[in-house]
């Protein structure tokens, strides 16, 4: 039996792992896909502190090596379900069930997609949640990125380096993201921002995409002939394995105190998947800190 498995090696996880093992638990790190979480997918990383810019891809690769270089346990499984037997916990994961004393959720959440019809099957072949995975394939071509948040914006900034036109379509009248990005992106002069539009459809056509636009009103404004579509309207947490515990609020993000507990013993949770204010690598790591901390405490007093 361990005495603490970790669920998810994002950045949460990652730091949850690093805290755990150096505190002498005898702990197991499980990850569905590939280590580092949603930082694979970030372009360009400049606010952690210590990096004055860092590429997430190689912030990545630097937390394995330390998870390497620790020699924590580490196995590429999907957890579907945590049982809760009080003094221990089950995990049914896609090949076997796993015994440990507590568990930290740090699973965190993956992106929203449009709603449309046809849109799974686009996925891979034209519609993309990942400018730095998918925006070489868009050298000199012509792309849509939907959403006006942060994120939507530092991608289509990266993205604006690569494709020859990129158009922004926003749902509302103004721009969610930061100053700073909002001021950057008006400098682009092949960036092209739409307001009140969302889009109702997309057909393929010759290997291009009909995107049909709509504006407030539902009125089909204009039909767009790109070769890509990057959507960033948001996230879902990645909650489908506590959702038979009921330790999560009405968005399905899992509900903590400062110690990172649940109301359930020995059910910790960090990262993203948390209900929490600021969604960020510094926060995660820090949560993911705590919660070993107060794992270790945990596992301490039923060893008593
Ligand atoms: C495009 C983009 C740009 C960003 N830019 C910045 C930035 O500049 N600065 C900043 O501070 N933050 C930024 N963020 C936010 C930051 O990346 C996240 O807050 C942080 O990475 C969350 O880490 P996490 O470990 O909580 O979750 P995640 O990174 O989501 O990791 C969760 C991991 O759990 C795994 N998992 C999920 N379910 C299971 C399961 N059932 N079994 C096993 N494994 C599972 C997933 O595969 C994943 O690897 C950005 C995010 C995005 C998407």
């Amino acid at each position: 039996m361990y005495d603490v498995v970790i669920i998810g090696a994002g950045v949460a996880g990652i730091s949850a792992a690093i805290y755990a093992k150096r505190s002498n638990m005898n702990i197991l790190l499980i990850e569905k896909d590939v280590p580092g979480g949603q930082i694979n997918k970030t372009a360009e990383i400049e606010n952690y502190p210590g990096f004055s810019s860092i590429k997430g891809p190689d912030l990545a690769f630097n937390l394995f090596d330390q998870i390497n270089k620790l020699k924590i346990p580490y196995r590429a499984l999907e957890v579907l379900e945590i049982v809760d037997k009080e003094n221990y916990k089950i995990l049914k994961t896609d090949k076997e069930e796993i015994k440990t004393k507590c568990v930290i959720i740090a699973t965190g959440r993956i992106p929203k997609k449009l709603g449309l019809e046809n849109e799974d099957k686009l996925y891979g072949q034209g519609i993309s949640f990942c400018a730095i995975c998918d925006g070489n394939l868009y050298k000199d071509k012509e792309v849509i990125v939907v959403g006006g948040g942060n994120s939507a914006i530092e991608e289509s900034l990266y993205l604006s380096e690569i494709a020859k036109k990129v158009t922004i379509l926003n749902r509302s009248d103004r721009l969610r993201a930061n100053e700073e990005a909002q001021e950057e992106i008006k400098t682009k002069n092949n960036v092209f921002i739409m307001y009140d539009t969302t889009i109702k459809n997309i057909n393929v056509n010759n290997k291009k995409l009909i995107v049909d636009i709509i504006d407030k009103e539902n009125k089909i404004e204009n039909k767009l002939s790109v070769d890509g579509v990057f959507v960033f309207i948001g996230y879902e947490p990645s909650n489908e394995l506590v959702k038979n515990l009921n330790i999560t609020d009405k968005n399905g993000y899992i509900i903590v105190n400062k110690r990172m507990e649940t109301k359930i013993q020995g059910i910790f949770a960090c990262g993203d998947i948390i209900k929490k204010d600021l969604y960020q690598i510094v926060t995660s790591e820090s949560e993911g800190a705590i919660a070993a901390t107060f794992a270790k405490k945990y596992v301490n007093d039923i060893n008593k």
